[in-house]
């Protein structure tokens, strides 16, 4: 008998060599790890195709027949193996351009084989690369299992030959040897009852040894339920655990003097319902005397300022400070104007601080913030700086969170001694499962509507080639008093090129708008702030018609003016930024254009990236399919998080239903026991402890 603990390496068929590849490469070290090593897909050999019957670009099959060829063409590194198979149906072509010494001796004539492998078609020729074969009456001896897990593996196990067949058999020894209490269930009884999920016992040997697809998916269906539901309860217990120990300010609606009178005299516009329904969300909890911690996504346009500038309106109310930081000097200055001027006949101070704000200024802030005389600051990191104390800080607003490292966000929520609600707003849509998993301990309210109006984005794909169309459209748009905007993708490892294509762009560009007539300014993250505003302000003014820049323009400049957005070498930029990108123009009453220009080598996902685009403007659609195409781990935002969003077999893009469950049984739970003392949940308890989940969380560290 062996128990979880043990080392694989005196587990039968491992052995020390094998045991050191197991642990290095995969890390594997004891009995528990090895069983809960999960195959990613399974191998159905539960079926013999006939030639006759197969296509190209189906998953791997078998079939069963005899040689009537084999060839060795070329010499040397160049050799390969080419051999004709039959059924009596149909022929096929098998090759292998590795391995020949040994494939070679092994294909006899006048045996029957079986032959395993994917189907490809070439010029109506059925053909396998490397398939696998073996004689049907050793096939049959070890009768194979139907479907056979296949393990995740690197160079260095292939190439010691820990192949699929090895693992499956190291599993079945593991299984053997166990005995089946030493897998003690980690789910409560009543939820395997409810999902009809199979034990843990049983989820594990399904797994590594199926006898059927039914099996083998209520298994799987038990281990992505078991991951989403673990890390739903360690959110459901932050979130607990904050209620109960972190006091908000309360901002009375009785207070509540300027607001009123801002809705009634100075609202330039009414508010959407989806604007309305989050601000009543945010008055609740401000209310409640619970600390807020808000998460607001909302498309590119839909007016989620308002949104901040309305909630910083109740603090102010109430008598404490609000502030706001954004992630860019441009981006802090816009806000600071645009609330400057929503709040003009207020009797409220707003202040702006960034890095280019001089010595002088800064000390004048850093005062009227101390004594309470300055009610709401916009601002950069800046704002972050020690020298930066408030008096009572009622509300922080960060604008276009994931720019922003988490320590950075937990600096500026930990200025006063009782923390400020805190509300954080992204334009970046990031898919829910994502929310539900990255921001599960927050509070996420969707503005899922834009201000009516809006002309919609004509998104158009050009190819290189197709280049005359993109300058008839920016010289027709130009002739009507309109802008353009022209981006080059910057990506930090080659700088450089990436620069020297800006440059040549710009070349290009003025040789074919050519000033007087034409006035065209570049912008860059190289640029000195006082260049780069100077640059902007001259787009900003319309005195230049024509903005070729880098993605620094990518948040937030806002040019009504503006109705062209040509996106260069599009492909390489992720769905996310492109959809970012486009938000810069229709901002205005005009029908507005963006041009994704693609060189003419697109991979598949590239393609579909950019057919997306043209497709939809809905940003939430597109984080989707951003999930789907490039996996969670990709999404803007998530990689710092440092949070679980990867899973053996559970996958946001796909798994949304089953997150669901598992998030509204977490949070059941510890809604009816919130520390989880009830005896039933004391394994529940245990488990969180062991899994004891490294990550960070929004809550802790603020
Ligand atoms: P974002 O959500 O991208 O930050 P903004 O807050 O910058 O969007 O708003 C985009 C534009 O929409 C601004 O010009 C703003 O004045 C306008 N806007 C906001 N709310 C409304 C509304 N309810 N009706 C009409 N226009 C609005
Ligand atoms: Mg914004």
């Amino acid at each position: 008998m062996i128990h979880l603990t043990d080392d694989i390496q005196y587990l039968t068929g491992v052995g020390p060599n094998r045991a050191n590849l197991l642990k290095t490469e995969l890390g594997i070290f004891t009995i528990y790890d090895l069983i809960n090593f999960l195959p990613f897909r399974y191998i159905d050999r539960s079926k013999f195709y006939s030639i006759a019957e197969l296509a190209p670009s189906q998953a791997a099959v078998q079939i069963k027949g005899r040689f009537v060829s084999k060839q060795i063409i070329g010499t040397g590194a160049k050799a390969y193996l080419k051999a004709i198979f039959t059924d009596g149906t149909g022929r096929i072509e098998l090759t292998w351009f590795k391995g020949i010494k040994w494939i070679d001796p092994s294909i006899k004539a006048g045996i029957d084989y079986v032959v395993f492998g994917k189907v490809a078609d070439f010029h109506g020729i059925l053909s396998m690369t490397h398939p696998d074969i073996e004689e049907l009456a050793k096939f049959i001896n070890h009768s194979q299992a139907e479907f056979q897990g296949v393990y995740p593996s690197t160079e260095k196990t292939k190439k010691a030959n820990i192949t699929g067949k090895v693992m499956r058999t190291i599993m079945e020894n593991a299984f053997v040897n166990l005995s089946p209490s030493e897998i003690k269930e980690t789910l409560p009884q009543y939820l395997l009852e409810k999902y009809q999920l199979p034990d843990l016992n049983t989820t594990l040997r399904t797994l590594h040894m199926p006898s059927n697809l039914n099996q083998i998916s209520k298994a799987q269906l038990r281990i992505k339920f078991e991951e989403l539901f673990w890390v739903q309860l360690v959110m459901a217990m932050r979130k607990q655990k904050e209620t109960e120990t972190i006091k908000g300010h309360l901002f009375i609606r009785s207070n509540d003097k300027l607001l009123p009178t801002f809705y009634k005299e100075h609202l330039p516009f009414p508010l959407t319902r989806a604007q309305i329904r989050v601000m009543s969300e945010i008055r609740k909890d401000v209310e409640s005397g619970k600390h807020m911690n808000r998460l607001v996504q909302g498309d590119v346009g839909s007016g989620k300022t308002l949104v901040a500038v309305l909630a910083m309106l109740m603090a102010i109310d109430n008598g404490y400070q609000a502030c706001m930081m954004a992630p860019t000097e441009i981006l802090a200055q816009q806000h600071a104007k645009s609330i400057q001027e929503l709040l003009k006949d207020l009797p409220i101070r707003v202040a702006v601080l960034t890095g280019s704000t001089p010595k002088k200024t800064r000390t004048e802030i850093a005062e009227g913030l101390l004594d309470g005389s300055i009610h709401l600051i916009v601002g950069t990191h800046a704002l972050l700086e020690d020298t930066v104390q408030f008096k009572n800080i009622g509300l922080s607003v960060i604008d276009e969170q994931h720019r922003f490292g988490v320590a950075q966000r937990a600096k500026l929520w930990s200025k006063n001694e009782i923390q400020p609600h805190v509300l954080v707003m992204t334009a970046t849509p990031i898919p829910r499962t994502l929310a539900m998993t990255l921001y599960g301990d927050l509070d996420v309210s969707v503005i899922d509507e834009l201000p009516p109006g809006r002309k919609p984005i004509k998104t158009t794909m050009l190819r290189d080639t197709q280049r005359q169309k993109m300058y008839d459209l920016m010289r027709n748009q130009i002739a009507l008093g309109r802008q353009v905007y022209i981006v080059y993708p910057l990506i930090q490892e080659s700088e450089r090129m990436d620069f020297k294509d800006l440059e040549a762009g710009y070349e290009i560009i003025t040789q074919i708008f050519p000033a007087p007539k034409y006035k065209t300014i570049m912008v860059h993250g190289k640029m000195k702030p006082a260049e780069k505003d100077e640059a902007m302000q001259k787009f900003a003014s319309g005195e230049a018609q024509i903005m070729v820049a880098t993605t620094v323009i990518e948040v937030g400049v806002n040019v009504p003016n503006a109705t062209v957005m040509v996106i260069e070498s599009s492909e390489r930029f992720g769905l996310s930024q492109l959809h970012q990108l486009r938000g810069r123009v229709g901002r205005g009453a005009d029908m507005s254009y963006c041009l994704l220009m693609a060189g003419n080598k697109l991979t598949k996902e590239g393609q579909s990236r950019l057919e997306a685009m043209v497709q939809t403007t809905d940003g939430f659609q597109l984080a989707e399919l951003d999930m789907k195409l490039r996996g969670p781990g990709d999404i803007e935002g998530t990689q710092q998080s440092g949070l679980p969003i990867s899973f053996k077999l559970a996958n946001l893009a796909r798994d949304g239903q089953i997150l669901n469950l598992a998030r509204n049984e977490a949070f059941a739970i510890v809604a009816k026991d919130p520390s989880l003392t009830n005896a039933e949940n004391a394994h529940l308890k245990a488990g969180l402890k062991q899994r004891n989940t490294n990550t960070v969380s929004w809550r802790d560290i603020s």
